[in-house]
């Protein structure tokens, strides 16, 4: 019978991202409420010096799967070793993160697998030993809580919000057999964004700019990130415009946050844009106009042109800080 829960926890080139320790915390909860246990899938080349890290976050046993095909995320490659690692082990839950990479993988999997995936879960909950997720759905308009066809029953979860916890399991870090498959696609170049820039989905803090910047300046909004120890996102009309790179952008056709702290700065609040950040923890708006979209959104609204708010609360914090 099915049983346990099964968590793939992502890694990238060596290290695991900030969403697999998310997704195995979410595992231990669920497993303790099940009485069940966690085994954590982990998938690369050279894998093994990291497998047992997440014994720490609640993981009873920890399956490596190396191979040099799987160094590079390829779908292929990797839903099918993971295909196989699930019908093995035949788990009641399985969790995903539901970043770039485990959006693709995991809507492969559930249709080679034959199941119901709840994507970009934002919530899980068990009624009676059945899964609950709770999803956002028309841009974030509507909550939707969901029951899955399993098992397993599977969800993708949203970067940022479920809760890392310490709580130190045996994490037994076991090797599985790797059948790659038919492979079609190789990764050929990667090009790598320079510098130290926190990604946006896993930022605590970001200071995002819209049209209200005004042009490709945007180092009030930097100044603001650096002292909070954030990120810099824009709306899409910034990168429209080209002031920031598609990578910045916050939306429904960009990326999906969930900080802490939001500034939205000279962003009227369109849906596209809440869509992509609605579910963040506080949402700060500054903006000139009084009736701007984003105020209905926002825990905390400023009425000033940013450019006089913006330098106002850096040096304010600068100085509440000595
Ligand atoms: C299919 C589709 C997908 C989309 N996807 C996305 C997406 O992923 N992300 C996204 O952001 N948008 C997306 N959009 C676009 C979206 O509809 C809006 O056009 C866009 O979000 C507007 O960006 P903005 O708020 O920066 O600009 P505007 O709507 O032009 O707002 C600028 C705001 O700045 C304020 N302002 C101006 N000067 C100042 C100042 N000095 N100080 C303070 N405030 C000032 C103005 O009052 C105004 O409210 C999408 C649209 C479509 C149709």
């Amino acid at each position: 019978m099915a049983q346990g829960v099964l968590v793939f926890a992502e890694q990238v080139d060596g290290g695991f991202r900030k969403i697999a320790f998310e997704a195995v915390s979410e595992g231990r909860r669920l497993a303790d409420t099940l009485g069940g246990t966690v085994t954590a899938v982990v998938l690369g080349s050279g894998v093994d010096g990291i497998a047992g890290e997440l014994g720490k976050y609640g993981a009873d046993k920890i399956l490596v799967g190396d191979d040099p095909v799987l160094a590079d995320y390829t779908t292929e490659a990797y839903t099918n070793v993971l295909c196989d690692v699930v019908r093995d082990n035949d788990p009641g839950i399985l969790l995903l993160g539901a970043s770039s990479q485990g959006k693709d993988l995991s809507a492969r999997l559930a249709v080679r697998l034959g199941v119901g995936l709840a994507m970009d879960c934002i919530a899980l909950k068990l009624d009676g030993g059945k899964l609950i997720a709770t999803r956002p759905m028309y841009g974030g308009k509507v909550l939707a809580e969901v029951a899955l066809q399993g098992p397993p029953q599977m969800t993708a979860i949203r970067p940022n919000v479920m809760e890392i916890e310490e709580v130190a399991k045996a994490g037994d870090v076991e090797r599985v057999a790797v059948n790659t498959g038919v492979v079609r696609t190789r990764v050929v170049e990667k090009k790598l964004e320079t510098g130290a820039k926190v990604d946006l989905t896993e930022a605590d803090v970001i200071v995002s700019g819209g049209r209200g910047m005004g042009g490709p300046d945007f180092s009030v909004l930097e100044d603001l990130a650096e002292v909070l120890g954030g990120t810099v996102g824009a709306s899409r009309s910034a990168v429209d415009e080209g002031w920031r790179p598609h990578s910045d952008q916050v939306g429904q056709t960009g990326k999906i946050v969930s900080p802490n702290l939001y500034i939205a700065c000279g962003i009227s609040g369109a849906i596209q844009h809440l869509a992509g950040m609605g579910s963040s923890k506080y949402i700060v708006a500054i903006n000139k106009d009084p009736e701007a979209p984003v105020f209905k959104r926002a825990d905390y609204g400023i009425v000033e042109d940013l450019f006089k708010a913006v330098p106002a609360i850096t040096s304010e914090l600068k100085r509440l800080r000595g």
